[in-house]
Formats: structure tokens, C-alpha cells, sequence
């Protein structure tokens, strides 16, 4: 008897198979910005599709390995990882995946947009890059963070030029050292402190409890300065450098040893992310330099980053889902059941249709959240400051969640082979579950929504946005039209709510709730905007995405109808 293989054929193109994102980039970018994108896009699809596909398997068959002594018993903290993993480092340089919106000739072609292009770049990296998306995101967050012009100017030239650098032999990524065994949402209990040293440089003593890519050449910690206070508003920013060969402390120190005070403890055993080293780190008097005035509160420059961390996440959950459905759609074109191909059963089409408005959904949300975060960093715009206010929680919020339930849906659609390691197939599932985990929890998020609603005044951008786009969907379809506009009406009324009394309890128990309507409500009328502009599948998109997310209703027979356009 022959023993019957399975042939799994591989995804699209990631690039030239993605009708949404290609749309998007023409209606965001304009037909000339879109065309002056296209080979950056291009070749990085390449390099996903072939080279970077199989360094993402090394690596996540390789994970990172902590070695503390030499052989001679000197402590080295050394972190090696695979050649897997330092291939995605390369590409990530190389493509500017992190530098794309830091350069003048990239500001020039596409100005803010520089961002929206950024983050097509992140849509096609990062679903496998064996969450090398993880320190791309920190260290574009603390390029952010070190623009800032309130950062002494000599610790910005001596380190932004190596976050964003597009050569993979200069360019460095960055740690991000905020949480601690005793908090991570809860900043406040942070009892890592600082004090100034008589140069200028700070001294850092405390203990990190996670700390991932702790392979990168530095990091932003945060630290309580010497008689600061209590409270997390004072926490302040400083920059770490992870390596002897960085620190003016180490003197003669081997290039590979840890900067002196600065000790990895171990590394997590993890559900997922395996191949990203995330360590526990301890400081003793580390060599550190302030980012910013340590005498000023500052959280809120540290917030910096943590937006440009948290929107990154929204683009890895889109970015993933959308491959899910890429590979999903693939196996089930191959795969032979109750006599007939899977691909045209219907009820295996309905699973993918509402797949596919999922993943079209979280796709507009990320993007919309890179389009104010350019507008804001390009030009300061004011009204994209308020908006990407509460556009980044909830982006990340939403987008998290989603990503959990689709990863779940893929796994299943592959049946048991979906659950067999070595198909990688299991490692959607592990990996989308830290996404709603890490750079803040659903409920802390949808907490830091309330706070933007009741003390910065965060709704009425959003419900603007929200009122246009009820607007712009009468001419497409009198349904849709009125469901988003009795969805914003329903929101107007729960803002109001919050405003005049954000902790009660109503409030404060169902802030969950009111953060993925007000989500679930503004991706609706992204759709709606980008299928007022002429795209077809935005169109239809926004129509079952109403009906799943804002109406509860079942939409299968739709998205087994329309897959092919939905995708
Ligand atoms: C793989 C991985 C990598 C990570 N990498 C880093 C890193 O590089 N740097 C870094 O600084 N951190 C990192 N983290 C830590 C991460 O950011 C924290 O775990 C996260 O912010 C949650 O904090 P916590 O673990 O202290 O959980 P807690 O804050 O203790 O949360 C426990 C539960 O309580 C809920 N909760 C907390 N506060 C409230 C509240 N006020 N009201 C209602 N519910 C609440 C949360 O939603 C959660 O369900 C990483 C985590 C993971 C899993």
C-alpha cells in the first residue's frame, strides 16, 4: 500500500498576495508614494518568502542559551543565539525595519507617512521573524524615546545613529527594563533606584523580572532617582549599556562581557516567543545616562516608547493573523475531505470568510494607529495626538485579543497536524498569546482608556471620527449606516458616563467591555473610510465586521460566499 503525503502548498506571495494591504498603501500613500514603496516592499516579501522563512525555523528551533562563566570561572552573562535568530537581526537592519521612518530619505518621499510605509514593512517581517518583532519594537521605541529633545544631545548622537542603523553591522537593538517581580502593570511598587554619579552618568541598583532581547547592546530601564518620591509618575528613563564594551566602567574588559553591575540572573522558560531571549536581570550600581531630566516626572517621557511598543504590537497581531490566513487557505487548497477539496466546503469557507474580517479589521486598526503616530511625530500634529491618545490602548487591546482567538481557529483548521510541533503550526497559537500579555494587559489597557476619556479628554476625537464615518456609509449601505450610528450613539452615552464619574464601580468593572466596543466601533468606520475611497473588499469587510463585532450576528453564509474577496 503507498503511504499517502500530504502536499502542503506554500502561502502567497506575502506582498503581492495581500489585495488589503496594497489598497491601503495606494489610498494612504498615493499611487506615486505607493510606487516609491514598491521594491522595498517587494524584496522584503522575498526575503520573507525564502531566506527569512527558513531562519525563523532555525531559531525557533535554537533558542537563545545563557552562558554565565568561561571556562577560567570568569562571569560573562553571555547570551548565545542562532544563526536563525541572527539572520532575522540582519534582515530586520537591512529592510530598515526599524530606521524606515528615522530617515531623511524616507521623511522626504512619504513625510508622516514614512510610518504607514513602517508599518506594511512590520505586516510582512514580522509573522516570521520568530518575534524578532519584539526588539525591533523596543528599539524603535527608544529611538523615539532618545529624539526626544529634552535627551541630552551627546547620548543621542552616540546611540540613535546605532538603533537606526540599516547596516547589519553597526545596527543595535535595545531591552526594555520595566517590569518587576512586584509589578509590571503596577509601576508604582518599582524599587529599582538611581543616583547621579559626579560625570553626569547615573548609577542604576534594582531588579528586572523581564527582560527580553537581552541580547541587545542596551536598554531602557526605568528608576526611582535618589529622593524622588513614591508614586510611578517619577519614575525616570535612563539608557543601559548591556556590554563591557559599551561602558566607560569596564576598563580593559573583554568586548562580550556585561557591562560591570549589570547581571542576568536566567533566562524564562516560556509558552512561546522561544527563540527571543527574555532574561531576569539584576543591576549593582550599573553605569547608566539619564534620557531626559531624572528632577522632572518621567513617566511620561518613557511613554514615548511604550505608544510606539504598544502600536507595534497591533501590527504584529494583524500582521500574524493575516499569515495564519495565508497558510490556513493554503493547506485547506491541498488538503482532501469528505470526497472533495476543504477549500470548497462551505462550512470551511465560512470558518475563513470571518477569518479573513478579522484579520482585515485588525489590519486597518494597526495601520490607522501608524498614521497618527507619523502625523504626530512628523508635524506634531495636534488632533492625531488626541486621537492616537486612546487609538494606541485600544489598537493594542483589540488587536490582541483577536489575534488569540484566529491563532486558536488556525491551529484547528490545519486538524491534528495543526497541533504537531514540527509543522510549526502550534507556534501561532503559543506566540499570540503573550500579545495581549506584554506592553500592558486587556484590563490595565482598557483602565489606561478610562484615564484617557476622563482626565484628557480623549472621546470627542474618536466620536468625530466615528459620526464621518456613519456618513460616508450611507451612500455604501443604509444598514451598515445605521448600525454605526447607533453604536456611536450607545459610546457617546457611555463616554458621557465615564466623564461624570470614572470610579464608579459600573464604570471601572465594565471598562473591558466599553474599551472593545469603542474598538470594535472605530474599526467599522476605518473600513467604511477606506471603502468610501473605492476599495470593494474594505466594503464588504466593513459590512460583516459590523454584523460579527457590532450587531452579534452570524455572518457564514456571507463569508463563504465572498471568501475569495475577503482575502
Ligand atoms: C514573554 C514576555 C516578555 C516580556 N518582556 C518584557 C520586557 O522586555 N520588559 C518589561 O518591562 N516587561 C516585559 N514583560 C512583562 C509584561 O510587560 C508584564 O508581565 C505585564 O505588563 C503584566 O504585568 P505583571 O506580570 O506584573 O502582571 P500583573 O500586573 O500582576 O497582572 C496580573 C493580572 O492582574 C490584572 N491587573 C493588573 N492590574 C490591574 C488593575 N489595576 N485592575 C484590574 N486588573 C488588573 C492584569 O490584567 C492581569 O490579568 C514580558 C512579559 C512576557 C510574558
Amino acid at each position: 500500500m503507498t503511504r499517502y503525503v500530504q502536499p502542503v502548498p506554500a502561502p502567497d506571495d506575502p506582498y503581492a498576495g495581500d489585495t488589503l494591504l496594497r489598497s491601503w498603501l495606494e489610498r494612504q500613500l498615493g499611487a506615486a508614494g505607493h510606487a516609491a514603496a514598491k521594491g522595498r516592499l517587494a524584496d522584503l516579501a522575498a526575503d520573507v518568502a525564502g531566506p527569512l522563512r527558513a531562519a525563523h525555523a532555525d531559531a525557533e528551533a535554537h533558542p537563545p542559551v545563557l552562558v554565565r562563566y568561561d571556562p577560567w570561572g570568569a562571569r560573562v552573562d553571555r547570551i548565545d543565539t542562532s544563526a536563525g535568530w541572527r539572520a532575522q537581526r540582519a534582515a530586520a537592519a537591512r529592510h530598515a525595519v526599524v530606521a524606515l521612518p528615522y530617515l531623511e530619505s524616507a521623511r522626504g518621499t512619504w513625510g508622516a507617512a514614512a510610518r504607514v510605509v513602517q508599518h506594511a514593512l512590520l505586516h510582512l517581517y514580522g509573522p516570521e521573524s520568530a518575534t524578532f518583532s519584539c526588539p525591533v519594537a523596543m528599539a524603535d521605541g527608544a529611538a523615539a524615546l532618545l529624539s526626544l529633545p529634552e535627551v541630552d544631545p551627546s547620548v543621542r548622537d552616540a546611540w540613535l545613529p546605532r538603533l537606526i542603523s540599516t547596516d547589519p553591522d553597526t545596527a543595535i537593538t535595545s531591552g526594555q527594563w520595566m517590569t518587576e517581580s512586584q509589578g509590571g502593570s503596577d509601576l508604582a511598587g518599582s524599587t529599582t533606584t538611581g543616583r547621579p554619579a559626579a560625570d553626569g552618568s547615573w548609577r542604576l541598583t534594582g531588579e528586572k523580572w523581564f527582560c527580553s532581547a537581552a541580547d541587545s547592546a542596551m536598554a531602557v530601564a526605568l528608576a526611582r532617582p535618589e529622593g524622588a518620591g513614591r508614586g510611578s509618575r517619577v519614575l525616570a528613563p535612563f539608557l543601559v549599556p548591556r556590554y563591557a564594551a559599551d561602558s566607560p566602567l569596564a576598563g580593559a574588559a573583554a568586548p562580550y562581557a556585561p557591562a560591570p553591575g549589570v547581571r542576568v540572573h536566567r533566562l524564562k522558560d516560556k509558552l512561546g516567543t522561544r527563540a527571543l531571549p527574555t532574561a531576569e536581570i539584576g543591576l549593582r550600581d550599573a553605569y547608566a545616562l539619564p534620557l531626559g531630566d531624572p528632577a522632572q516626572p518621567g513617566l511620561v517621557r518613557a511613554m514615548t516608547l511604550v505608544v510606539v511598543t504598544r502600536v507595534h504590537n497591533a501590527a504584529a497581531a494583524a500582521g500574524g493573523m493575516r499569515r495564519g490566513l495565508a497558510y490556513a487557505r493554503a493547506y485547506a487548497s491541498a488538503r482532501h475531505v469528505a470526497g472533495g477539496v476543504l477549500s470548497s466546503s462551505p462550512l470551511h469557507r465560512a470558518t475563513l470568510g470571518a477569518l479573513a474580517v478579522d484579520a482585515a479589521g485588525a489590519f486597518v486598526l494597526a495601520g490607522h494607529a501608524f498614521a497618527l503616530l507619523g502625523r504626530v511625530e512628523v508635524g506634531g500634529d495636534p488632533a492625531a495626538a488626541a486621537e492616537l491618545r486612546i487609538v494606541a490602548p485600544l489598537a493594542k487591546l483589540a488587536t490582541g485579543r483577536l489575534a488569540v482567538g484566529s491563532a486558536s481557529e488556525y491551529v484547528e483548521s490545519f486538524g491534528g497536524a495543526g497541533y504537531v510541533e514540527d509543522t510549526g503550526v502550534p507556534r501561532l497559537l503559543r506566540d499570540a498569546q503573550v500579545l495581549p500579555i506584554w506592553e500592558g494587559t486587556t484590563n490595565v489597557l482598557a483602565l489606561d482608556v478610562l484615564r484617557a476619556v476622563s482626565r484628557e479628554e480623549a472621546g470627542p476625537p474618536l466620536l468625530r471620527r466615528l459620526d464621518a464615518a456613519a456618513d460616508l456609509a450611507r451612500p455604501l449601505s443604509p444598514a451598515l449606516a445605521d448600525t454605526l450610528a447607533s453604536a456611536t450613539a450607545e459610546l457617546r452615552e457611555r463616554l458621557a458616563g465615564v466623564a461624570a464619574d470614572p470610579q464608579s464601580v459600573a464604570v471601572v468593572a465594565g471598562a473591558r467591555d466599553l474599551a472593545l466596543r469603542l474598538a470594535h466601533t472605530l474599526t467599522a468606520a476605518l473600513l467604511v473610510e477606506h471603502a468610501a475611497w473605492g476599495d470593494e473588499q474594505a466594503e464588504l469587510a466593513a459590512r460583516l465586521w459590523a454584523r460579527r463585532w457590532l450587531r452579534h450576528e452570524e455572518i457564514a453564509a456571507d463569508a463563504h460566499h465572498h471568501l475569495e474577496l475577503l482575502c
